[in-house]
């Protein structure tokens, strides 16, 4: 999604990576290492359509039936590398060769998976079984799905077992979130839905800005925006990842999203600070 982070895949001809329909390593030069990426949606399939989406070939809907055999082994088996073989030496830079997370993030939204609860189980059970409890598991996630009780038992075994959620928040409006994520939702459940993330697992925020048609968001969007996070509760929130477009959308509005200069990105951290929240900026 949004980060300057290499995905490596199959086309790399690597050969523990060939065939791997759920598993995918992600090299962070600024994050130095490797993030294991674990994305439930092969299918490309997202029940929103964000401006900015990353993901070629993005189609409505949902995640497929996930084999949960297949990802115990793909994962097991990757897991397996990283620990007792070569993998890291071969493909990362000296001092780059940590395992930074397990994310639940891919190619589109995961909680959409019906067996999203049994994945977070399955995740846990092999990060015991590698002796890799304290390497942090994240899910990525739009948060819209959070009214549903296996989707919200799914994050408080996450909170369990010391996960964290990153929760998409773009916009505050209803007419903002329809232009950026490409959904009709009202602001009322998004507020609704961040408090009771955060409430079961600790959730940070991530939120991308950018320029549609030459114009960044004015102060009306921005105050709709903090305004989300306030009613929420920013004590109950971990911070604000705040993004900008560093990688090109995949989508067709690409033409009218451009990268905000810095200084502007720097500006609406400083704005989200002064709610108390920590932000981390990643232009
Ligand atoms: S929620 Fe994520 S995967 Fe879905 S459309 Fe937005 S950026 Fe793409």
């Amino acid at each position: 999604m949004t980060s300057s982070s290499v995905r490596l895949t199959v086309r790399n001809h690597d050969r523990d990576l060939a065939g791997m329909t759920y598993v995918y390593p992600v090299l962070s030069r600024r994050a130095g290492g490797v993030s294991v990426g674990v994305n439930l949606n092969p299918n490309n399939a997202c029940n929103w359509h964000c401006v900015y989406c990353q993901v070629p070939n993005l189609v409505r809907g949902a995640a497929p039936k996930i084999d949960l055999a297949q990802l115990e082994a793909e994962l097991d088996g990757f897991l397996t590398a990283l620990v007792e073989g070569d993998w890291l030496a071969r493909h990362a830079p000296a001092g780059g060769r940590e395992i930074r997370d397990i994310a639940l993030s891919g190619n589109g939204e995961p909680t959409s998976a019906a067996e999203f609860p049994d994945v977070v189980e399955l995740i846990h059970r092999l990060r015991v079984k590698h002796g890799l409890e304290r390497v942090p598991l994240r899910l990525i996630t739009n948060g819209s799905l959070l009214g549903r009780p296996r989707v919200r038992a799914g994050i408080a075994r996450m909170g369990e077992i010391g996960g964290e959620v990153w929760f998409k928040v773009d916009a505050g409006r209803g007419e903002d979130i329809a232009r950026i994520n490409g959904v009709k939702l009202p602001v009322e459940r998004v507020v609704r839905n961040l408090a009771a993330c955060a409430a079961l697992c600790p959730t940070w925020v991530q939120t991308c800005m950018f320029r549609w048609d030459g114009q960044g968001p004015d102060a009306e969007v921005l105050a709709a925006y903090l305004d989300v996070l306030e009613r929420a509760g920013t004590a109950r929130l971990r911070g604000v990842l705040l993004y900008g477009v560093a990688r090109p959308s995949m989508q067709s509005e690409a033409p009218r999203v451009s990268q905000l200069p810095l200084d502007e990105l720097e500006a609406i951290a400083e704005a989200i600070k002064e709610k108390g929240l920590t932000v981390t900026v990643s232009p």
